[in-house]
């Protein structure tokens, strides 16, 4: 009984698309909104939470392999960029506290000093000049 419906599942399914990354990220957001929704109780929630669930759907059954997949490898571009510019951002504030970024007061150049080291004599390694900051 239980294979008999594998084998009607696996047949119904040959063709179709099925779940991608992008697939899994839609999921992911149905869940967030299905959260939000819960704690809100405004009506707008449901509409959203039906619309993701009829296009996820619609993404796994589709047939259209080809465009599915496109826009799963544009997904995958965009959310790439997005984790490469948070890290970033992370790297940054991270290194915020053990380092301090001064510029050069006669050509601009950024230069990263370790903090807590008090009065000290940075020299400019674009142009040599030197000036006293506090670290
Ligand atoms: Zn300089």
């Amino acid at each position: 009984m239980l294979q008999d419906l594998k084998y009607k599942l696996a047949r119904f399914m040959t063709g179709r698309y099925g779940m991608d990354q992008f697939g899994r990220f839609l999921a992911g957001v149905t869940f967030v909104v299905l959260v939000l929704g819960f704690f809100s109780k405004k009506a707008i929630f449901t509409y959203i939470i039906l619309a993701l669930i009829v296009y996820m759907y619609f993404r796994i059954l589709s047939k259209d392999i080809a465009r599915r997949s496109a826009e799963n490898q544009k997904f995958l571009t965009f959310y790439s960029k997005i984790t490469l510019r948070l890290g970033r951002t992370k790297h940054r504030l991270l290194d915020m506290k053990t380092h301090h970024i001064y510029k050069c007061p006669s050509c601009g150049q950024k230069i990263r000093i370790p903090r807590g080291k008090g009065k000290i004599e940075i020299s400019c390694p674009k142009c040599a000049a030197k000036f006293i900051k506090n670290s």
